[in-house]
């Protein structure tokens, strides 16, 4: 079996009239996160960890914000490209690791339901997929909530 790792990140806007979605999950809130794609900011460190682990380049090359079929597209249909690319190569992912730094809203409360809806995206068991959220402290943009940040770490084995 061969063992390869990625690691991703990724900083979006908080803006207004925009939905707060995080791993594929709505959470109510007065600002949501302002991008081409639905802006997902934890699905998208996700995918550059995945896509790192093999050197496959980045979620821009693939899924370019000048392109308007990924306009205000949904990431889990993003990620389970990306995931089909990985399994094309031979690939597939053994679990991921991530954290969500967020001020507000409060997210241990989404932490499971968006766990499922990345496990069932990738085909693994909602353990394989880790997620931690914590605050910036009040610290920098982060703190002052102009936006939200992920990091990701993806561990991606040779399908046997
Ligand atoms: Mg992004």
């Amino acid at each position: 079996m061969n063992v390869r790792i990625g690691n991703g990140y990724d900083i979006h806007r908080l803006g207004e009239g925009r939905p707060l979605i995080l791993g594929g999950v709505e959470i109510s809130h007065e600002l949501g996160l302002v991008g081409h794609s639905d802006a997902d900011v934890l699905t998208h460190a996700i995918m550059d960890a995945m896509l790192g682990a093999l050197a496959l380049g980045d979620i821009g090359h693939y899924f370019p914000p000048t392109d308007d079929r990924w306009k205000g597209a949904n990431s889990l249909v993003l990620l389970d490209l990306v995931n089909q690319l990985l399994q094309e190569k031979g690939w597939c992912v053994s679990n991921l690791d991530t954290v969500v730094v967020a001020e507000r809203p409060k997210l241990k409360p989404h932490l499971p339901a968006m766990q499922d809806k990345l496990a069932q995206t990738l085909q693994l068991a909602p353990n394989a997929v880790g997620i931690k959220a914590t605050t910036n402290e009040k610290l920098g943009p982060v703190g002052r909530e102009e936006g939200i940040a992920a990091y990701a770490v993806a561990l991606v084995i040779t399908i046997d």
